[in-house]
């Protein structure tokens, strides 16, 4: 059986509880070398197989995954963060389907989330944004246009951009296209919980200049919106003490 397993962010110890008991009884463990901390592959027994998919083509890992199945052994394909973003995780199950192959998948930390948590941020504050907007600047992977930087800023919610650190200068100018002033607060996390983390706060005007200066060209992303400001919002009905919830009566209604 095949185990799709989300890494998380970068640091260790944030894999899930599943996911390492999977790297654990892993008899091949397969993973995105290029972004997957590889301290994670300390939780692998001795004789485990491990192999970088960062140097693989799709041919490559589905034969070694048909090759552990028809061993009988239990392979994990261990991707950054949670496979569903990003992951390029519907072809190889598709071709798992095909080959008749078990698998199944374990979330992970997404760095969108370990990027709030660097900056100890939430995202959807009362009253500034109910919305995150999750995209990617269009690079080798085309965006649909009806999904362009603009489009998506004409929102005004809080945008997480993914994949796009080398191409600043143009999501900039994109983001302002799109109705976000220039002085809109935006931030960027390199490497979200690791140990060489870097966190930016900027503007949506100074992206490419605050990268530039710190040398950020990659495993980064960008946040954008007023809440990456964290202020002028409104406090939560849910602990607002005159309010009435399921479970808790509010003074409101004395
Ligand atoms: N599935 C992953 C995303 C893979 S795409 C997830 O859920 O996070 C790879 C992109 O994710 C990188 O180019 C970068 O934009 C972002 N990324 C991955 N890990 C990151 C981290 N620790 N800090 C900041 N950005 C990260």
């Amino acid at each position: 059986m095949v185990h799709i397993v989300g890494a998380g962010p970068g640091a260790p110890d944030l894999i899930t509880v599943r996911g390492k008991e999977l790297l654990e009884r892993a008899d091949v463990i397969i993973y995105a070398g290029s972004l997957v901390n590889p301290a994670l592959l300390e939780y692998r027994k001795a004789q485990c197989q491990v192999y970088d998919s960062a140097k693989m083509t799709l041919e490559e890992v589905i034969a070694v995954m048909a090759e552990a199945e028809r061993e009988g052994k239990m392979t994990v394909r261990l991707h950054t963060g949670d496979p569903c973003i990003y992951g390029a995780i519907r072809e190889q199950m598709d071709e798992l389907e095909e080959r008749g192959i078990p698998y199944d998948v374990c979330p992970g930390v997404s760095s969108f989330c370990g990027a709030a948590s660097s900056l100890k941020m939430e995202y959807t504050l009362p009253k500034v944004t109910q919305s995150v907007i999750i995209t990617r600047m269009a690079g080798r992977t085309p965006v649909p246009e009806r999904e362009s930087i603009a489009s998506f800023a004409a929102h005004g919610a809080t945008m997480v951009i993914f994949l796009s650190t080398g191409m600043l200068d143009q999501l900039s100018e994109e983001l302002i296209k799109g109705g976000y002033l220039p002085d809109t607060p935006a931030a960027i996390v390199y490497k979200a919980t690791w140990e060489d983390e870097k966190t930016i706060n900027c503007t949506v005007e100074s992206l490419s200049a605050s990268a530039k200066r710190e040398n950020i060209k990659k495993t980064a992303l960008i946040l954008v919106g007023n809440a990456v400001a964290q202020n002028g919002y409104e406090r939560s009905k849910l602990y607002d003490p005159v309010f009435t919830t399921e479970y808790r009566k509010g003074t409101g209604d004395d």
